[in-house]
């Protein structure tokens, strides 16, 4: 666990450092404000940070206060300070301090209070995974997966890159529940998604729509790349059959993609999405297919007939071989 000790005091610092460094904490020493802040602010945030009160460019405080006013994973916050005022615990706390430390301390003490924070953390932790992720496929939910969309399509209008958006949809589910059961269904959709995210690049996500349907954002991608990327996904899911339950189930996936503009929001890309996806399931299943945003807006009043669109995902009703589905 990353550790952050904020301290213009040397002494102090190197105190602090040597009482964690035998815990297995990976640390970092700053001697201001302003360098903890810049830190605290940036990616890969340490979980743990021990600030002194009293710093140059940026107090202990302020800092705190930064920390609390922005987004990310919980930073737990213990304040250290030579300030023996009874009213000092009140302040520290009210500006975001989870807990406070006299000078001097003893190492002990202030090992026990850093693993208090570390169990605070890890609890953080377990809740925001609980949030969002899906406990199913341990891939992100459906609200976690459309915050990473608005931010990924923020971040692209912000640096001009190209943004793909795919929907995926297991062709024929309903079948694999109705005719292997539930626990199988669940099998086949693990296996899809696991599949799926086997082939991605590091910094695209996945996660669940919905039932059996997917997305997938593919940051800093065109069109021509997307495209690439998701017919690995139908290849690799239809390419060997999926074990549930001692059967063997062939999966194949329909795949509609869409390219995101700096104009575009997050339903707009959805929408194309979904019509991509629609066509690719009037044409036969197991492909993929593209719509774009503009394109959408025109052929919205067709898709709006949702009707046509469970028609659509009906399963066909072709005599299919004993032991496997019409996919
Ligand atoms: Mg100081």
């Amino acid at each position: 666990m990353k550790v952050l000790i904020a301290d213009d005091d040397w002494l102090t610092a190197r105190m602090v450092e040597r009482s964690l460094q035998s815990s297995g904490y990976e640390l970092t020493v700053v001697e201001d404000g302003e360098q903890a802040w810049q830190i605290l602010n940036g990616e890969d945030r340490p979980q743990i940070a021990v600030l002194d009160w009293m710093m140059p460019n940026m107090d202990g405080l302020e800092v705190c206060r930064n920390v609390r006013g922005a987004n990310g994973p919980y930073v737990y916050i213990l304040l250290v300070t030579g300030n023996d005022n009874p009213d000092s615990v009140v302040i520290a706390m009210d500006a975001g301090a989870d807990d406070y430390i006299r000078k001097p301390c003893s190492p002990a003490e202030l090992r026990a209070r850093v693993r208090c924070g570390r169990r605070i953390v890890g609890l953080e932790e377990k809740l925001r995974r609980q949030a969002t992720h899906d406990p199913l496929t341990g891939h992100l939910n459906r609200g976690a997966i459309m915050e990473r969309m608005a931010v990924e399509m923020e971040r692209s209008s912000r640096h001009g890159e190209p943004l793909c958006i795919a929907m995926v949809d297991v062709d024929y589910f309903k079948q694999v529940n109705d005719t292997y059961g539930h626990i199988a269904g669940d099998v086949v959709l693990s296996e899809t998604v696991s599949r799926m995210s086997a082939v991605l690049r590091p910094y695209d996500s996945v996660g669940r729509y919905g039932g059996e349907e997917f997305i997938v954002v593919f940051p800093n991608c065109d069109v021509t790349n997307a495209v690439a990327i998701a017919e690995r996904i139908r290849t690799t899911i239809s390419a060997a059959e999926v074990n549930a339950q001692l059967e063997k189930i062939r999966v194949t996936v329909s795949i509609g993609l869409t390219e995101v503009r700096s104009s575009t929001d997050v339903q707009r890309a959805i929408r194309a999405a979904d019509i991509a996806l629609f066509r690719a399931k009037q044409m036969g299943r197991n492909r993929v297919e593209f719509c774009s945003v503009e394109k959408r807006d025109k052929t919205s009043e067709a898709f709006n007939n949702t009707s046509l669109y469970r028609a659509s995902t009906t399963p066909s009703l072709r005599p299919t071989p004993p032991g496997t589905l019409p996919f």
